[in-house]
């Protein structure tokens, strides 16, 4: 998959974070040191540049930080998919990612809206980790049970 300008740099470090992907997980990074999780992956922890950092399995749970709905990009392989919704969601870990929000109108989106990973395989056949809205879909409210009291006596 070499020399595809829209296959995201795969190199030996991030070669599992790829392969997990392709196997629907994502991955984080979690330094051994101070214990604190980041994101994109590095070799090294951002926060106290130690070395000993590890690969962890993310929940997939995300919820919305800011978001900005692309209706044009000249570079491809984004030019077929305007608009698209780009954002910024907060994994459960406690990190940043920049990703895409997929399977939602970009006016129902809210600061907060709960997401869960999703992945979308390319053309190139790598699969890229984007986001759609977690649970059923809003609007009617399927929580109300009322549960009509058991006559027991
Ligand atoms: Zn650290």
């Amino acid at each position: 998959m070499a020399g595809d300008p829209s296959t995201p740099g795969i190199d030996d470090f991030t070669r599992p974070y790829w392969e997990a992907a392709a196997a629907g997980e994502l991955l984080i990074r979690r330094c051994g040191a101070c214990g604190r999780p980041h994101h994109y992956p590095r070799e090294f922890c951002p926060h106290c540049w130690s070395e000993d950092v590890g690969w962890e399995r993310a929940s997939g749970r995300a919820t919305l930080y800011t978001w900005s709905v692309v209706h044009r990009n000249d570079l491809p392989p984004f030019t077929g998919r305007v608009p698209y919704t780009a954002a910024l969601v907060e994994l459960a870990e406690g990190v940043r990612m920049m990703t895409e929000v997929v399977e939602c109108e970009p006016d129902r989106l809210a600061v907060g809206t709960e997401l869960t990973v999703a992945f979308r395989t390319g053309e190139d056949g790598v699969s890229v980790p984007v986001f759609r809205p977690a649970g059923p879909p809003q609007g009617q409210s399927s929580s109300r049970s009322h549960s009509p009291r058991s006559a027991r006596r």
